[in-house]
């Protein structure tokens, strides 16, 4: 009698992925500074929103913890669209600043894209400038290697899970759930560049299901609790959740985390907990999943890092007289 074992999922670490980066950062960063180079990030802070202010000390935390240099910038939520170009300016000029993050939301009344593409290219590490954009949009591999773009911080972080986690991406079939400039829409280009064949949808796609259950990589970022169901799934399929979705309501928890003791008592504790875009017992049919929170989360900042040390070699490596060889593997 043959008995077939149900195949346990793999989870893709994210924490542990983005401590393998944050290392290897720390060690270009050091050989930057024995060269006299201290990669340096500035971060552009409006106004006290909770969760942005959040997101920032841990950047500026990271910063230190890698050997960089970084500077907050907090203008008042009254500041104006010019007195911020103003600043971003001055931030373009200093030879000590390589990269130069906007933390968004900004205040509704801010011009936001004339903001993103008043930062100078060489030093957008968020990768949101049309530049970069651009670049990215005719690099021939994912942007990361490169060298070419600053590619996105949390589309380069999933590339990376692939990449690190050697799950081939070439010549697979990826759908891409959302297409926002900062997730969907890179992400599909930098799966394309690994020659992945690829189908992006959206809120106006009809009978999502009919392409999601067709994806050997499936990538979830729309913002909708537990969307992706079971059923949407193709057994084995590489699911890469990158919603992240609070819940507060115990009846929720409850439908996605039946059983599960540490969420329920997560939940009473805090009053609420995260659920991706993917429905978590959908990942018992996946070949590999990444987890939430602990999954494409956890890459953004160590991303953002390796973008600003490559901002600072690509800016500074030859007047610290590194050859073009020496500032690649710096
Ligand atoms: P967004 O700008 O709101 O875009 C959402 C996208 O999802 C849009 O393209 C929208 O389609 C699509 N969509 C919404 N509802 C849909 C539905 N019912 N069916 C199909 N498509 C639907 O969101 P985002 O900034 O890309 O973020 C998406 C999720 O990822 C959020 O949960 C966010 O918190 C999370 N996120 C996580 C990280 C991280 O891990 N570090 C970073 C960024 C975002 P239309 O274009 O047609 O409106």
């Amino acid at each position: 009698m043959v008995v077939r074992m149900k195949a346990t999922a793999r989870i893709l670490n994210g924490i542990e992925i983005a401590a393998q980066i944050k290392a290897e950062v720390a060690d270009e960063a050091h050989a930057l500074a024995a060269r006299g180079i201290t990669p340096g990030l500035a971060v552009v802070l409006v106004g006290h929103v909770a969760a942005s202010e959040i997101y920032v000390r841990s950047k500026v935390k990271t910063c230190a913890e890698l050997g960089m240099f970084s500077e907050m910038l907090t203008p008042p939520e009254s500041v104006t669209t010019e007195e911020l170009l103003e600043l971003i300016a001055g931030l373009n000029a200093r030879e000590e600043i390589d990269g130069i993050l906007i933390q968004l939301p900004l205040p509704a009344r801010v011009d936001t894209r004339r903001l993103l593409e008043a930062v100078s290219p060489e030093k957008d590490v968020d990768g949101f400038h049309p530049i970069n954009v651009g670049r990215l949009q005719s690099s021939a591999s994912h942007g990361v290697e490169a060298g070419t773009a600053l590619a996105p911080c949390t589309p380069a972080g999933i590339m990376e899970i692939l990449r690190r986690s050697g799950l081939p991406v070439s010549g697979q079939h990826a759908v891409v759930l959302g297409r926002s400039e900062i997730v969907g829409k890179p992400v599909a280009m930098m799966l394309l560049n690994a020659s992945a064949t690829v189908t992006v949808c959206h809120s106006k796609t009809v009978d999502i299901a009919r392409y999601t259950r067709d994806a050997d990589i499936l990538v979830a970022a729309i913002g909708r609790p537990g969307f992706v169901t079971t059923e949407m799934v193709k057994p084995g399929a590489t699911l890469v959740d990158v919603g992240i979705n609070r819940l507060t309501d115990a009846a929720d928890v409850a439908r996605f985390f039946p059983g599960d003791v540490a969420r329920a008592a997560q939940f009473a504790q805090r009053g609420s907990t995260l659920v991706g875009d993917i429905d978590p017992a959908a990942f018992a049919l996946a070949g590999a999943y990444t987890p939430v929170p602990g999954g494409v989360g956890a890459l953004t900042i160590a991303m953002l890092m390796k973008n600003t040390v490559q901002a600072a070699k690509a800016r500074r490596g030859a007047t610290a007289g590194l050859s073009e060889a020496a500032v690649a593997k710096a």
